[in-house]
């Protein structure tokens, strides 16, 4: 087999555990595999990069911060290699621009649009396991990228994919992807399997064990994860294409997003195009809007509309919500700092009915008042007050029956 296996940055965090990288790399060539490593940054080091950027300038230029961010993979992967070849197997490293990861010219969020594996391959074929620096590209102007914080899942699944491999293993420091957050419910189930579409859900709601954009990309070219630790040999949860068994399961996992504000702008004109105006400014301010609720009075004259963003959004959103009303002569403007988000996730939502109606009675039971709702066909969402998040979080496992039997 063809296995490309991605060590995060605690995997890597000093020379240690670069050894027992090594050795586990060495383990699984020697069990008849080709092997393509792909490395994270030290644990830390990529925001000490950001912190000394910041010391030396107010406005650091987004070419010299890749340059700069990009340094922190060039380490570990060429270390790597060095414990690898020690142990007695060829290994060498790639920088981005050596792996042929061919981005756009985005800056610090850069998207990968080819890769040119040949040298790779020669590589491979000439028996070496190969120790890619993640996280970096290059652009056709050879300018170096990087793809976004914790892009080296990215780089990982996209090298995955342009090599045909038939796996790609994320090395972390959890066993897997968990019911939900274990420092909330201590008998959080492990899964041994989650549908792509689910990952994606609880990957963007704030499970960080992978980065949303790199499970999108996995599951738009099939490239079969493996999320597993590597401090042990536990055998991980697999991330893969929807099956039967898994519609049998109505609910997955249970997420929270504390990062949330709730805006409302209330007696806001009912006619067509307002929406329009209100969230193409938002936009354009690069601020992203997660739900959105309208109520229209039942004259039909005016509308209320609450809508939420990222907390670090807040103060910005807020200053173009009070201008917008302004110039629509809304009644007012509203802002709720004090929410989370609770989700409950799973592709048996399908083909189950009355799922969201257990979620809200569970909370209901419980006096925790719901604020906002949104379904998608495998998610509900609701905004609660937030110092509510960890119980709506422990009684919603556990009424879908989450937990350790
Ligand atoms: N080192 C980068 C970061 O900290 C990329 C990664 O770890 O995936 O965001
Ligand atoms: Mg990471």
């Amino acid at each position: 087999m063809l296995i490309v296996q991605k060590y995060g940055g605690t995997s890597v965090a000093n020379a240690a555990r670069i050894k027992a990288v090594a050795e586990r790399v060495v383990r699984t060539a020697r069990e008849g595999n080709k092997v393509v490593v792909v490395v994270s940054a030290m644990s830390g080091e990529t925001d000490k990069l950001i912190n000394l950027a910041h010391q030396v300038s107010a406005n650091p230029k987004e070419r010299e911060m890749d340059l700069l961010l990009s340094s922190g993979e060039r380490v570990t992967s060429a270390l790597t290699a060095m414990a690898i070849e020690e142990l007695g197997c060829k290994a060498t490293a790639f920088t981005g621009r050596q792996m042929g990861i061919i981005t756009d010219k985005v800056h610090t969020r850069a998207r990968i649009e080819k890769i040119t594996a040949d040298r790779a391959k020669k590589a491979l074929a000439d028996n070496y396991i190969l120790v890619i620096a993640g996280f970096q590209g290059i652009t056709e102007t050879e300018e170096v990228t990087t793809l976004g914080r914790g892009g080296s899942d990215l780089s990982a699944v996209a090298i995955a994919s342009a090599l045909d491999a038939d796996l790609c293993e994320i090395y972390t420091d959890v066993d897997g992807v968990y019911t939900t957050d274990p420092n909330i419910v201590p008998d959080a189930r492990k899964l041994d399997k989650i549908s792509f579409e689910e990952m994606i859900e609880l990957a963007s709601l704030g499970a960080k064990v992978l980065q949303t954009r790199s499970v999108e990309f996995a599951m738009k070219y099939e490239v079969p994860l493996v999320v597993r630790s590597s401090f042990n040999d536990n055998p991980g949860t697999l991330v893969t294409k929807e099956d039967k068994e898994m519609e049998r399961v109505v609910v997955s996992g249970v997420a929270y997003d504390k990062n949330q504000t709730k805006i409302t702008l209330t007696g806001v004109p009912d006619r067509p195009g307002i929406a329009a105006t209100i969230f193409k400014r938002i936009a354009d301010a690069g601020i992203i809007v997660d739900m959105i609720v309208q109520n229209v009075s039942i004259d039909g004259k005016e509308a209320d509309i609450s809508f939420t963003v990222p907390k670090t959004d807040s103060k910005k959103a807020l200053k173009l919500t009070d201008e917008i009303a302004r110039e629509l002569s809304a009644r007012g403007v509203a802002v709720r700092e004090d929410i989370s988000k609770i989700s409950i996730v799973g592709v048996g939502m399908r083909t189950h009915s009355g799922v969201a109606a257990r979620m809200f009675e569970t909370l209901a039971k419980h006096g925790i008042n719901i604020i906002m709702i949104s379904t998608s066909e495998i998610k509900v969402s609701c905004i609660i007050d937030l110092k509510y998040t960890e119980l709506a979080v422990r009684v919603l496992h556990e009424t879908f029956e989450l937990a350790l039997k």
